[in-house]
């Protein structure tokens, strides 16, 4: 490396860590959905925020370069009562998977942090199981074909040697065509796969009431994140409002004390609006969280849009740095 070229690369890492060092005092909120070893599940690739040991790794590094704080310090904030001196960091999960449970749990209590969990409540138990879910489930069993999806004008090809590039595809084919609705696209591809049915799927794949108790008795938090995940933009006023009521009062009842925090569904900046916060605020909430980066600095005046980063694809702890240094520009 020249004298140059060597100075040149100090300069820049001495810019980084400057700028590390000097990042704002705020709320920093770090979102996960499954956490856990990626080994040939039958769902959504995509979902699998990092391994368990990686979790591990960045619950070390938050600790170590953060102030890692609780729901409860995140609810002073927001009233008013306490602002941010320094930068803290708040853990989140949602949609509420197992492998909360088995994997990031254990990790947590292990290490004195709590987090927080939003739950989709349909999910709980596994009553209900997400359409992305179902459609990988099914891609799993399918071998090599062609899927029609109504809406969709060409087949999308299924590849037994590459199930998580066909699960994608399919996926992004569903999400992107307005043509039909989900229930239709999903039915279509359901009745177009032979497959055991999902139920009779050995492990389960979404917590239990009784799991969500013991963590919550361990000092873990718990927050809505809807009744049955729909875009809460696209619904009606009436069926966006008992969304929100119903599934606060159901958390409410298997947990024995009041829930104040939701996380909208998908979460970005077209998933809720200005009457959904309305309504998430009438309805008792005291704070929402987007799935938007950024940092929550003036936590009164964001706190029915509170930003997260979103840590995926196994992001290496220098990955999840720069997730950092580039939210602080949003
Ligand atoms: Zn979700």
């Amino acid at each position: 490396m020249s004298k140059r070229l060597l100075q040149a690369f100090l300069d820049l890492t001495g810019v980084v860590s400057r700028r590390w060092k000097r990042r704002p005092a705020g709320v920093y909120c770090f979102n996960f959905h499954r956490v856990g070893n990626d080994d040939g599940s039958a769902f959504h690739p995509n979902l699998f925020s990092c391994t368990g040991a990686r979790f591990a790794e960045i619950v070390q590094f938050l600790q170590r370069e953060f102030e890692v704080i609780d729901l409860e310090r995140v609810r002073r904030m927001v009233c008013g009562e306490e602002s941010p001196r320094h930068p803290c960091a708040l853990i989140t999960f949602d949609d509420g998977y197992l492998e909360n449970y088995e994997v990031a749990f254990p990790i947590l209590r292990g290490s004195g942090c709590s987090a927080v969990f939003f739950v989709t409540t349909n999910f709980v138990e596994d009553v209900e199981i997400p359409w992305w879910d179902r459609i990988a489930w099914k891609i799993w069993h399918m071998g090599d074909g062609q899927l029609r999806i109504p809406g969709v004008e060409r087949p999308v090809t299924v590849a037994a040697a590459d199930l998580e590039g066909s699960i994608r595809r399919v996926l992004r084919a569903v999400k992107d065509n307005a043509g039909a609705s989900m229930a239709e696209k999903v039915q279509a591809i359901e009745g177009q796969v032979e497959s055991p049915d999902l139920h009779s799927a050995q492990r389960r794949l979404f917590l239990g009431w009784e799991q969500i108790r013991k963590m919550r008795r361990a000092g873990m938090e718990f927050g809505s994140h809807t009744k049955s995940h729909e875009i809460l933009s696209h619904l009606t006023a009436e069926f966006q409002r008992r969304e929100i009521v119903e599934s606060k009062a159901i958390l409410e009842r298997e947990l024995g004390e009041p829930v104040d925090a939701l996380a909208y569904p998908v979460g970005g900046f077209r998933s809720y609006t200005p009457a959904t916060q309305a309504m998430v605020r009438q309805a008792g909430y005291r704070m929402a969280f987007i799935f938007e980066p950024g940092i929550n600095r003036d936590l009164v005046a964001q706190r029915y849009e509170l930003r997260r980063m979103s840590v995926d694809r196994n992001v290496s702890i220098d990955g999840v740095r720069r997730l950092v240094l580039s939210a602080l520009h949003k």
